[in-house]
């Protein structure tokens, strides 16, 4: 299936707390769409394996499990989707995560797309569980679990052979500023969206496939494949 080269370009965003699967998600409807996933996290982690100034200005907020400053991410972002691939839309994982991002999205992005919000909801301990034991792909960002999904051989993808390693923002004390900082700061979107009708919540503690499922279901339902 693959996003409508007329119509206009297919937004979407997953949001959802640290480890609710939203890159996993994003990843798998992107794929099933044909349009670009765009994760601002994998966007600055690349930015710091290159140690390019955006890379510099975001480490330690990262790090410490804080957010990068809106300006920050913006630029970044908006260099991002200027890229012709996201001439028919794209899936957001990761922004908007403040109300200021979001205002900034709503201004000069929503009238010209059609625009969806899928929210995924886990509860905190589950949360904890799975940042505890991911393991992504240090070449194709494909994400396992330790002990729920594992790769086929220890510490290389099934599927690209590349290296898995964690994510150094996953150490306990750094998801729990994560999560912190998650429900001062990023939570109120439910409540933005919802009002603006744009929400959609999912039960994101089902496996992968299953959730995958339900968001096709909702954008068959919707028609939003035209
Ligand atoms: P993620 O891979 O989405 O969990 O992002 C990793 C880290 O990148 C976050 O903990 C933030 O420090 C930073 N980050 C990613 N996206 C944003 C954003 N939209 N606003 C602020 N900081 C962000």
């Amino acid at each position: 299936m693959s996003a409508p080269s007329s119509a206009k370009p297919l937004v979407f965003v997953m949001l959802g707390p640290p480890g609710a699967g939203k890159g996993t998600q994003a990843k798998l409807l992107a794929k099933e769409l044909d349009i670009p996933q765009i994760s601002t996290g994998d966007l600055f982690r690349e930015n710091i394996q290159s140690a390019t100034p955006i890379g510099l200005k975001a480490k330690n907020f990262i790090q410490t499990g804080a957010l990068v400053p809106d300006e920050v991410v913006l630029d970044m972002f908006f260099d991002r989707i200027k890229k012709n691939d996201c001439k028919h839309g794209y899936v957001l994982d990761g922004i908007p995560r403040t109300l200021y991002q979001a205002d900034v999205i709503a201004e000069k992005i929503v009238p010209d797309v059609n625009f969806h919000v899928l929210c995924l909801n886990v509860e905190d301990a589950t949360l904890i569980d799975r940042a505890e034991g991911r393991l992504v792909c240090r070449n194709c960002g494909k994400i396992y679990h330790a002990r729920n999904s594992r790769p086929k051989e220890s510490g290389v993808c099934d599927s690209c052979n590349g290296e898995l390693y964690r994510r150094p923002d996953d150490a306990p004390e750094v998801v729990k500023e994560r999560l912190r900082v998650y429900h001062e700061q990023t939570k109120p979107l439910i409540a933005y969206y919802k009002e603006r009708g744009y929400l959609t919540a999912f039960e994101g503690d089902a496996p992968p496939d299953l959730v995958h499922a339900k968001l096709m279901r909702y954008f068959l339902d919707k028609e939003v494949s035209h």
